[in-house]
């Protein structure tokens, strides 16, 4: 695919060569064992005898970037989406509601963490060192244990694929597949923090990476499988409805940049699905971002032609192209959710959610889709297992409360250090709180392998063979 410049980027988004991905790491795994059974005890020990984890069944979350209530709803009268309707029939649907500005990194750490910025650092694209140099946010800058941390120190397995801002990745007790593992993803963010760099006062150049390189598999030993997974056959029957050039010569390189969207997405389902089938961790959580992408450039195609200014109107024909290739980006969400739910016990809680919706940008030619106002503001939400309430389609859930809902679920305590609570809807038993799991370190793949290296070379020096 062809490489981009900034200077060709609009707005949010950039397709780029692909990255380097397979630098060595040597990740010493009996270490970090032996690390997180000391923790796991220690924690079981501050807790209580009674918050010992018993689970009874395990989580998936599936994050859906950008997936609109109001065109999933329609879509599901329609019957298009016949897995979103399974989960509606066997659970509840209702709405996810974040904190605003609606900005992914937020509010999808909100999501695990149970805090809100404030506490858990992630305060969107980019952040300014004292020198004013932009930097990429990166997992390093999370201030708060996310669910996998928990669960990890615990003892119960994880499984984290492609969720944001989980570069570099860090050591869990299970397998985590950091976000910039898909093709193009790392280049793609760092030119989007690039845009919000580019409007704050006083910021200084290009966006740096931080830790651009290393592994994107925590254990490195898991790498070979992901890889396997890069050349998978297709997760779903839904082709790829940008997979023809020839359909997509008004978008250019956009065409381009959203094939790449749903390559990339369904890679990250075809690594869940992997992991759910090696591991069974008793928490996966996947982050699929194609639908925020793809409605950032088609979304005016499903909006009534009378709330789009006369001069951003595109032809008939256009805009029906547009909004079969998004419905149908919809259509293959709802297969891959199928596939990932299939074989899972009915007990098993389920939850399906986005962290906003999207509306019409009155403004620009090219972005015809944004999340910017509250009207954007409520994400979906869809919940079924054990504790979940049937037949209900009023659910709301805070971003902050996701997390303490997840340990309440598997019989963990919540920590009276979060904003969130158990969702109130909930049909299961809250232990009793404990004040804070943010107190055991959080390891990241590479790292004390850098510390070696780092020392190494201070010996080096000081002996006079390197400058
Ligand atoms: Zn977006």
């Amino acid at each position: 695919m062809p490489h981009l410049r900034r200077t060709e980027l609009i707005n949010e988004v950039i397709p780029v060569d692909m990255h380097a991905r397979f630098m060595q790491d040597r990740k010493p795994i009996r270490w970090a064992r032996t690390r997180r059974c000391l923790t796991a005890m220690a924690t079981l020990l501050i807790a209580g005898c009674n918050a010992e984890p018993a689970p009874t069944g395990r989580v998936l979350v599936i994050a859906v970037d950008g997936a609109s209530t109001r065109l999933i709803a329609q879509l599901m009268d329609e019957g298009r989406l016949p897995n979103f309707s399974a989960l509606a029939r066997v659970g509840s649907s209702g709405v996810s509601r974040p904190e605003l500005p609606l900005l992914s990194p937020r509010i999808w750490t909100d999501v695990v963490t149970g805090k809100l910025p404030e506490r858990h650092g992630i305060q969107g694209w980019v952040h300014l060192s004292q020198d004013g140099t932009p930097h990429l946010y990166s997992s390093r800058d999370r201030t708060a244990h996310a669910l996998w941390n928990i669960l990890s120190d615990a003892g119960l397995k994880v499984g984290v694929v492609n969720w944001l801002m989980t570069h570099p990745p860090e050591v869990v007790n299970g397998i985590m597949v950091s976000d910039h593992a898909a093709d193009g993803m790392m280049e793609d963010k760092r030119a989007l923090a690039q845009t919000f760099a580019d409007k704050i006062d006083g910021t200084q150049g290009e966006v740096r990476v931080d830790s651009p390189t290393g592994s994107f598999v925590s254990p490195s030993t898991f790498r070979s499988q992901v890889e396997a997974e890069r050349s998978a056959p297709p997760f779903t029957e839904i082709s790829n409805p940008f997979a023809d050039l020839q359909d997509w010569p008004r978008f250019g390189f956009l065409g381009d940049f959203m094939r790449q969207v749903y390559d990339n997405d369904d890679f990250a389902a075809s690594v869940a699905l992997r992991i759910e089938s090696e591991i069974q961790p008793d928490l996966l959580l996947v982050y699929l971002p194609g639908v925020d992408r793809i409605s950032h450039f088609l979304w005016d195609a499903v909006e009534p032609i009378e709330t789009i200014p006369e001069a951003l109107r595109r032809p008939p024909e256009v805009v029906v192209k547009h909004a079969r290739a998004l419905i149908a980006y919809y259509e293959y969400v709802d297969q891959v959710i199928g596939r990932l739910v299939q074989n899972r016990s009915p007990e098993d809680l389920v939850i399906v959610m986005s962290d906003h919706g999207f509306e019409i940008d009155p403004k620009s030619d090219v972005l015809r889709g944004v999340h910017d106002s509250p009207a954007a503001r409520d994400g979906i939400l869809f919940m079924r297992g054990r504790g979940v309430p049937k037949g209900r389609s009023d659910l709301v859930m805070n971003m902050v409360d996701v997390a303490p809902t997840i340990l309440a679920w598997l019989g963990m305590p919540p920590a009276t250090d979060m904003d969130g609570v158990p969702a109130v809807f909930m049909e299961t038993d809250t232990p009793t709180p404990i004040a804070s799991y943010d107190t055991t370190p959080i390891e990241y793949l590479g790292e004390k392998d850098e510390a070696v290296e780092r020392r190494i070379i201070d010996d080096l020096k000081a002996l006079g063979y390197v400058e």
